[in-house]
């Protein structure tokens, strides 16, 4: 790591990989002899057409993406999705909702202004596990099955794949490109890009094509899968500079493994904190094992004064951005897929440090 740069455990915007950094540092200036910055192209040009579908091409290739779906790369981050998803696949029937934390949750109140949502299944307030298959109470008629795939604040996250008849929709925004999915069990995955992909701005939409063309009426445009998916993204300016970082980020993951080289790592950072949680009785853990998630790991102490001293000791180490949601209190350790095995070992050497201080 170069010495001037922090390990930074924010839950978003997070940590970048660096080779992705200096690569745009490198091209910023003048990309590709153009003369000019990515940031100041036209979305119209030949050059930025090619930044867009070769990007798409990389998305597809990483996540394995069937023709039968669309890779759409839209704005307004994962929220104006929780709005478009009802208004563009509801059709009038009740949509099943699994509320396992604060942005599932989210969605299904935006959704009920547009359609009626049924719980499938909610685990508040704890939020400290994922139900299973067992536990949903799935509507006979649903448009469809949502879920957050990882819940970014409680630090949970689902191990399988629900078994749906209506089509599954799922909120990926904090663990996409972590983990293989089958993508074709999927009629829409969505994720923004500040967790595991790209600057903030962009949010990734993965549609089954079939899906799209039956918005409500007064559905805006540019919240609209088909007029987006007619347009090829571009119904107006796409968030260009974001699509442009993806696409390195794409190069940074393809070229070290693909999601398989991701998982494995994932599941290394995670087992490094929670191996350390488990060996202690000072850090309580938020997360029920077998629930708790790889890419946000959630835990305290049993004082609020420990945890403020925790996070502020961490900081003056180089070891940023470890403090809790306010919802949830206590430290979350961001583990996304940019964060080095080195920038864990600094946290858990720290861990244990101010352990033997502090018990
Ligand atoms: C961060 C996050 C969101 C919110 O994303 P915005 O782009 O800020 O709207 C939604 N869902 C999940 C799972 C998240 O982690």
């Amino acid at each position: 790591m170069m010495a001037d740069r922090v390990y930074n455990f924010s839950a978003g915007p997070s940590v970048m990989p660096e080779e992705v950094l200096l690569e745009a540092q490198k091209n910023l200036l003048n990309y590709k002899g153009s003369g000019m910055s990515v940031m100041e192209m036209s979305h119209r040009s030949a050059m930025f057409a090619d930044i867009f579908a070769d990007t798409q091409e990389k998305l597809r290739k990483a996540l394995s993406v069937p023709d039968t779906h669309e890779i759409l790369f839209l704005q307004g981050g994962a929220t104006l999705q929780f709005a478009a998803i009802p208004m563009n696949l509801s059709c009038g029937k009740t949509a099943d909702y699994a509320v396992t934390g604060n942005f599932a949750n989210k969605a299904a109140k935006e959704a009920e202004k547009y359609c009626s949502v049924h719980i499938a299944a909610s685990t508040a307030p704890e939020h400290a596990r994922i139900p299973r298959q067992e536990e949903l109470s799935l509507s006979p008629d649903a448009a469809y099955f949502y879920y957050c795939a990882n819940n970014t604040i409680y630090g949970t996250e689902w191990q399988y794949v629900p078994e749906t008849k209506a089509p599954l929709v799922c909120d990926m925004s904090s663990d996409i490109l972590s983990r293989p999915v089958d993508v074709s069990r999927f009629g829409l995955i969505y994720a923004g890009a500040q967790k595991n992909m790209a600057p903030a701005g962009l949010t990734v939409v993965i549609i089954d094509k079939e899906l799209a063309g039956k918005e409500l009426p007064y559905t805006p445009q540019v919240m609209s899968y088909k007029m987006m998916i007619e347009a090829g993204s571009m119904l107006n300016t796409p968030p260009c500079w974001c699509i442009y970082m993806l696409g390195l980020t794409l190069d940074w993951l393809l070229a070290g493994g693909g999601v398989s080289w991701m998982e494995q790592l994932k599941k290394e950072r995670a087992k490094r904190v929670y191996d350390v949680l488990d060996n202690s009785s000072f850090y309580l853990p938020h997360a029920e094992p077998g629930s708790r998630s790889d890419m946000n790991v959630t835990f305290r102490t049993h004082s609020a004064e420990l945890d403020a001293a925790f996070v502020k000791e961490a900081a003056a180490r180089g070891l940023v951005n470890v403090k809790g949601h306010k919802i949830a209190g206590g430290m979350r350790a961001s583990l996304y897929n940019a964060m080095p095995l080195e920038g864990v070992d600094a946290l858990t050497d720290f861990m244990k440090e101010f352990e033997t201080r502090h018990v």
